[in-house]
Order: C-alpha cells, then structure tokens, then sequence
C-alpha cells in the first residue's frame, strides 16, 4: 500500500469514526540505517533513508478545547485536555508519542485547536523501523497544518525526540525523527550526530533498491547490553584523553591499544572503523559506486559480530544467505541494521532481481532458522508531508 492508498484508508477509518471528513492529513516515514551503526552516541555520522511505510494521521477540528486520538492499531481513545498542563499517560501507552509532540507545541507556545485524529500505519512496530518517530513526526506534521505555523526542520526533529524522551522515557539518539523528517525521495540523509547537520545523499540510480529483511526475532538480554556498550565507549574515549570516540583516527586507537582492556580496545575499533566507513559509503552512494558500498556493509556487519558483538545467529544467517547469493545474484552489501540482537538487516540489491533475491533469502533463512522472515524492498523515500489541510 502506497502512501496515498493509506492516507484514502485512513481517512475512510476517520470518517467511519465521526462521520465527517477530514481537514488535515499527514504523513510521516519509517525508516532503515544503511550505514553507520552504534555510532551515534559517540558523536559519530549515521546514513538512513526515508522507507516506503508510512503512518498516516487524519483529523479535523472539534470546537472543544480537547484533542482526542485513536490508532487503528492501538488500544483506546487518548484525550487531551489543552485547558490543563500536560503530562505523560501510563508508561508504554502509544499515547505517550503523541501526547509528548503536542505538549511540545505547547511549550513552544504554539496552541493547537482542539480536534479528533485517527492514526493508521505501515511501518511494522518495534521491528527497528521507528514506527515511533514516524508516530511522532506525523503529529508534528499534523499540528503544522492545524496551526499553520511550520517549524524548522531541526526544531520539529529535536521536538519529536523530547517527546520520546519526556513522554515515552526512551532516551533515543536524534537519527531516527531527523531522518522521519528530512528524508527525500531517491536520497538518503548522511547525519553529523555531533553538529547535527544533515546532508542529503543522491542515490538516484533507480537501478539499484534496499531489502529489508526482518529476523522476526528479537533476544531478550538482561544484562543491559546497550548501556554497557556505551559505558565501554566512554572508558576507550577517557584512556585516549578525548571528548568522545569520534576524535580517535585508526592509527590513535592503535598507538594507545596498550592503554585499555581488551574488550574496550574492540568495542572502540568497531566505532571508530564505522564512522570512516560511513563517510566512505555516502561518497560512494554519491559516486554511485556500488560495489565499494557493498564492501562496506559486509565490512561493518563483520565488526558489528566480532568487535561490537550485537549481532545474533539470525542476523549472521541472513548476511551469510545475501553474502552466497553474490553480485551474480544481484545481492551488493548486507548488514545487521538498528541495535542488534535480532530486529532487521538491509541488503544493497539490483532493482530488477529483488523477487528473485526475496525468494532465495526467505527459503534459506528459514532452512537454517525455522523461523519465517518478512522482507520487503524499498527505494529511499520522501519524508514527512501534509497531504490535505
Ligand atoms: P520502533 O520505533 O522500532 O518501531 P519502538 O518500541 O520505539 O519500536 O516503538 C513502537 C511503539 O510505538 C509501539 O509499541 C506503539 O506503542 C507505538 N506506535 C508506533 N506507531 C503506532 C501507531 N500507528 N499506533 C499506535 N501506536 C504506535
Ligand atoms: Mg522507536
């Protein structure tokens, strides 16, 4: 289903639930990281692009001074007093999203009017794809159109990730409402974590797409991975006397190896080698030079499993299957994408073989895990727009 096929749905669902049309809709992307993993918190770049899913928001006024919200996908009515000082619901509702996006608009002293809104969407949740930040960015979006006063790009992102902060208790980094945002259709968004300056990629050559292939397994870890990968980011970046990891060349890491405990001296390697990965990448997205790419992705899965160690046998299972169907095969690159531990690995494919590709990945993956993958292809996609109002 395309965007504008969601957005007929959605207002279809808005009209079944109020029998009016609605005045606003919006729109807003998932999105995937084709490169640059765990390097954010290390101040580092990330390069994601725009997917073809979207989650779609329709609303129209109430001449009240209530907002009410409904998700074809989530339970309830959440309703907002705009008369009361705002604040977040019970920890884990959707609601926290949007409510947190709104009080936003608040703060800034931007009052929205009062109205009813349904949500509907294609970004699968929890699989990685930030169905979050498309949940939000799509408010945002909507509230644009409902006030008629549009933020700048860079405020309306960093209001979205408060939002998730503040009102879901996520403590995201910024790529994934940056990228909801500032996407665009056949570009993908090369993103400075630590100046916060996006920079828009071409990737025109319809010749070439991103698979997605989701594990459908995600292991439950109890032993706080992530912030133990940080907490040995920070102890690399202190033994070399820097800020954070994205003031260490290759060669200072390697000089000041004998400084730090070996797992340390990994973890850093892998964070350090990804940034100049990711740099190399968009140039090579840019040069369209896509067996250099391809490189590159395997190469940053391997450290991914190896130094980092975030990946799991399914992810390792999945890039294998790509790695053996080959170039000859149309598979350029592939990698683990997002977290790790299972979520969704993106492969760098030739357009015209993706049925083929799909196919023998799906079949091979569930040989060897018994677990049946969901994929699906996309070009890097537009972000966030208002589609009426
Ligand atoms: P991801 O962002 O990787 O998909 P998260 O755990 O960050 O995973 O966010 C998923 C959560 O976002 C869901 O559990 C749900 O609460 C909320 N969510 C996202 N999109 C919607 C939607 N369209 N309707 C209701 N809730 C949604
Ligand atoms: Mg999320």
């Amino acid at each position: 289903m395309n965007v504008n096929e969601l957005a007929r749905q959605t207002a279809m669902d808005f009209k079944n639930g109020s029998s009016r049309e609605p005045r606003w809709i919006a729109a807003a992307p998932g999105r995937v990281n084709v490169i640059g993993e765990h390097t954010d918190y290390n101040d580092g770049f990330v390069l994601p692009m725009a997917i073809e899913r979207y989650t779609v928001i329709a609303a129209s006024p109430n001449n009240t001074d209530r907002i009410t919200l409904r998700s074809t996908a989530g339970d309830g009515v959440v309703t907002v007093d705009l008369a009361q000082p705002l604040k977040p619901g019970p920890k884990g509702h959707w609601g926290n999203y949007p409510v947190g996006v709104i009080a936003g608009f608040v703060a800034r002293g931007v009052k929205p009017p009062g109205f009813d809104a349904v949500f509907n969407s294609t970004v699968p949740f929890g699989g990685g794809l930030s169905s979050s930040a498309a949940l939000e960015v799509a408010t945002a979006t909507l509230l644009e159109a409902a006030t008629g006063q549009t933020l700048d790009p860079v405020d309306k992102a960093l209001l979205c990730q408060k939002a998730e902060h503040e009102y879901a208790g996520m403590p995201c980094g910024i790529m994934d409402q940056f990228i909801s945002v500032m996407g665009r259709e056949s570009h993908l968004l090369l993103l400075d974590c630590r100046s916060r300056k996006p920079e828009l990629v071409p990737m025109s050559d319809p010749a070439m797409s991103l698979l997605i292939i989701n594990t459908n397994v995600k292991h439950e870890l109890t032993g706080g991975e992530y912030a133990k990968r940080r907490a040995e980011c920070g102890q690399a970046a202190m033994a070399l006397g820097v800020v954070s990891l994205r003031d260490v060349s290759a060669d200072m890491l390697e000089r000041a190896r004998g400084m730090m405990d070996g797992t340390v001296f990994r973890r850093a390697r892998h964070v350090v080698s990804e940034i100049e990965r990711t740099l190399h990448a968009a140039e090579g997205v840019r040069a369209s030079n896509w067996p250099t790419v391809g490189q590159l992705m395997y190469a940053s899965h391997a450290s991914l499993r190896d130094d980092y160690e975030v990946s799991c046998p399914e992810l390792d299972a999945v890039v294998d299957i790509a790695g053996a169907i080959g170039p000859g095969g149309g598979v350029i690159g592939c990698r683990m994408t997002g977290g790790g531990f299972g979520g969704c690995a993106v492969a760098l494919v030739r357009t015209e073989s993706v049925a083929d590709i799909s196919a023998r990945l799906a079949s091979g993956y569930e040989q060897r895990t018994k677990i049946i993958p969901s994929l699906f292809v996309s070009r890097p996609a537009a972000g966030a727009a208002v589609l009426k109002g």
